[in-house]
């Protein structure tokens, strides 16, 4: 059974008493009862605060980016070492912000992907096409690239481990208000399993949690994580609202996937 993964990616927002507050609200109204994994993956340097929040709690801490060079004179930059050594479990690789504004291609994302998995933690690996690309009919072979690249060298072990979670999250439906419909986000999934299918076997394919990201938020989650595909939420905006991520976590409790 695929376990569901809800994981709020708060990007370059808020202040660092805010964060407190927001990290402290999640603790507060967290449900009892959930089977979902939760992520939180505020901006660097709140992580230390948000971790000594959420660490005798179900919630695990994510970064949004990392360098993949072992420490070092790499200035403005931050290894996976200084990650793991305060309590983040998690790492955004590639997610569209970092490929689209700053510039990021898969060479630069398969070293990080592959410094992350090195270190022990798991990388929450982002693909996911342009409106443009979307209206060419070339969703497939844009994912299916960018898969092919950032996990080139990727071993079996690392996805045994856990070590591996996909977010399919079309550019067009990021911060938009936009979410691709249930079934045409189902039908990138089922192709993406397939990709992870060919690339690693069914059986470790079968394992991978695929998130789905673009304007996900609790009035539409519980019919995105019905599709049998679609094994947890990758959230923007909504993850910055406790009751509106926590409905998201909610909506995830008591889903399961076949695996
Ligand atoms: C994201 O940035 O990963 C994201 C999905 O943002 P939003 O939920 O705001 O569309």
């Amino acid at each position: 059974m695929r376990k569901l993964l809800i994981a709020g990616n708060w990007k370059m927002n808020l202040t660092l008493a805010k964060s407190v507050d927001l990290a402290s609200g999640l603790k507060k109204n967290f449900p009892a009862d959930t089977s979902a994994q939760v992520a939180l993956i505020p901006t660097f340097v709140h992580l230390p605060a948000v971790h000594q929040i959420i660490q005798d709690t179900p919630m695990a801490l994510g970064a949004q980016d990392v360098y993949f060079e072992k420490p070092g004179a790499f200035t403005g930059e931050v290894s996976t070492e200084m990650l793991r050594e305060i309590g983040v479990q998690y790492v955004l690789v590639g997610h569209s912000e970092r490929r689209h504004i700053l510039g990021e291609a898969d060479p630069l994302l398969n070293k990080k992907l592959r410094a992350v998995i090195a270190e022990g933690l798991t990388a929450i690996l982002c693909v996911g096409e342009t409106l443009d690309q979307r209206k060419a009919g070339r969703t497939q072979a844009v994912v299916g690239e960018q898969l092919n690249n950032d996990l080139a060298q990727v071993s079996g072990e690392a996805i045994a481990a856990g070590h591996l979670v996909i977010a399919y999250e079309p550019v067009w439906a990021i911060g938009t208000g936009l979410t691709a419909t249930p079934t045409q986000a189902q039908e990138v999934h089922a192709f993406i399993r397939g990709q992870l299918s060919r690339l690693f076997g069914a059986a470790l394919a079968d394992q991978i949690q695929i998130q789905y990201g673009g304007s996900a938020k609790k009035a539409n989650a519980a019919e995105l994580l019905a599709q049998p595909d679609i094994d947890g939420l990758l959230v923007g905006g909504a993850s910055l609202i406790v009751e509106e991520f926590l409905g998201m976590v909610r909506a995830a409790t008591g889903v399961k996937k076949s695996a």
